[in-house]
């Protein structure tokens, strides 16, 4: 039987500074060594200073998780040596004298399966090691202590995955969740970082550390199944280690033998009291909480009539939910989700292409409404979304602008209309003997007005005209 189990990294992107200093969380805009102090480099004689907001986030990950919260939490210090690591230590949180993390007992359902999160822990994050040079022998490391402080999260699920397919599915699921409460931005380079753990057989446990990303981290996994599995059958033990998934060979490597967790010496940081975390303090997290994804999904479906389908897209992207949410009034609802899940998620399918555009939610109320009182068409509206997302202009100007107002007008589409039957003898008898085929003549209609003739309007004059029903 196949065990994996995760450790998931989250950063909390969205806080102003780290964990213990009022250094910027967000590390990544600072040349090296510029966004530092002497408390998150540890030097002798700072004292860290606990981020509340730091506290308040990592608790709504544990109660979206369905985590038991203790009354009091504390900080240990884990020792080990890395040149990332200025103080020689990291501030993290350790269930030495009972359950002191932030969360603990949790469980999430995914496609019928309970994966359940044995614990939530907040942690600093380390600095990074940089290489410079072009061959790996010629490799000068470099350390960049930007990062470290920066406030993370830790999840640690148990072994409860069997296959790396439900490991992709719960990451993504994951991944939805925080980004719904508003914690993390996973679209930033290493805001998520997953390690996994794999045993076959009840043998013994195997860590997978330094994964680029979620998709490696399945890979290396699938590696890692078949690997053990076939030392299995040829009796050869399994040693319990820490490997690396080598991406240019598709291979984990033996990297180190796997630390006990006495070897990191925990012992309580002392600099940190205990922190007491009273029921106001769950009380207005519970009233801040957003609505969870599931909740959406089932508010769209029932309330709207919304697909399931375009629901699900809906609801677990926060980008376009938040869209959603801002533009619709009852009447337009089911239209404006179709437009984002269909039209819109072509403009803004990457994150630099979301951050560049200039679509407000007012854009999208307009442009359906107006769709709705046939003042334009679904085709001539599609032309307008992608003006509207490079250059927010209104869709009155574009309407001007590009010429896509509606022609609902009956002598215009008429005169097109015989124009097209004109030119397509063969379609128009064709037509007669099978009317089902009438909408090829819609088709060339549409298409010699630029899109912009009422498609229901055409279609009405053409029966009529050719004597079909
Ligand atoms: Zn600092």
């Amino acid at each position: 039987m196949t065990k994996i189990g995760l450790e998931i990294h989250c950063q909390l992107t969205n806080l102003q500074s780290k964990l213990f200093c009022s250094c910027k969380a967000n590390y990544r805009e600072f040349s090296p060594n510029t966004n530092i102090c002497p408390i998150c480099v540890g030097l002798p004689g700072s004292l860290p200073m606990l981020n509340q907001k730091a506290v308040e986030k990592a608790t709504m990950i544990s109660m979206a998780l369905n985590c038991k919260t203790p009354e009091k939490i504390a900080f240990f210090r884990k020792n080990y040596f890395y040149p990332d690591l200025p103080k020689n230590f990291q501030i993290t949180q350790f269930d030495a004298y009972g359950p002191t993390s932030i969360g603990h007992d949790g469980k999430i359902t995914i496609e019928g399966k309970e994966i359940r999160i044995r614990r939530i822990q907040i942690e600093e994050d380390p600095g990074r090691l940089i290489y410079e040079g072009t061959s790996e022998k010629t490799q000068i490391p470099l350390v960049d202590y930007n990062r470290a402080g920066t406030p993370l999260v830790e999840i640690v699920t148990e072994p409860d995955f069997d296959n790396p397919k439900q490991v992709r599915v719960f990451l993504n699921i994951l991944v939805d969740l925080l980004e719904n409460l508003g914690v993390s931005d996973p679209t930033l380079e290493g805001a998520l970082r997953a390690d996994g753990n794999v045993s076959v057989e009840g043998g013994n446990k195997i860590e997978i550390k330094n994964v680029a990303s979620f998709h490696d981290l399945e890979k290396a996994i699938h590696f890692e199944i078949t690997r053990q599995q076939s030392l299995v059958e040829r009796n050869i033990p399994i040693i319990s280690e820490t490997r690396q998934w080598d991406d240019r060979r598709k291979i984990t490597i033996s990297a180190r033998k796997k630390e006990e967790e006495q070897d990191y010496r925990y012992f309580l940081e002392g600099d940190i009291p205990w922190v007491k975390l009273n029921s106001d303090h769950f009380k207005k997290l519970r009233e801040k909480m957003p609505e969870s994804i599931a909740s959406k999904r089932e508010r769209y479906v029932e309330k709207y009539g919304i697909t399931n389908q375009v629901a699900d897209v809906l609801s677990s992207d926060k980008y376009y939910a938040d869209l959603f949410e801002q533009s619709h009034d009852e009447k337009n609802a089911k239209e404006i989700a179709n437009i984002i899940t269909t039209d819109l998620m072509g403009f803004v399918d990457t994150r630099e292409k979301r951050e560049t555009s200039k679509l407000t939610h007012q854009h999208l109320t307009e442009l359906v409404n107006s769709i709705m009182d046939n003042k334009i068409t679904r085709n001539s509206a599609k032309t307008a979304l992608q003006e509207m997302v490079s250059t927010g202009k209104s869709l009155i100007e574009i309407i001007s602008e590009q010429d896509l107002d509606n022609v609902s007008d009956e002598s215009t589409i008429s005169s097109i209309i015989n124009e097209v039957l004109n030119e397509e003898a063969n379609a128009v008898q064709e037509v007669k003997e099978k009317p089902e085929t009438v909408n090829f003549l819609v088709g060339k209609v549409m298409k010699k007005s630029k899109g912009k003739a009422d498609p229901s309007m055409t279609l009405n004059i053409l029966k009529k005209k050719l004597g079909i029903t």
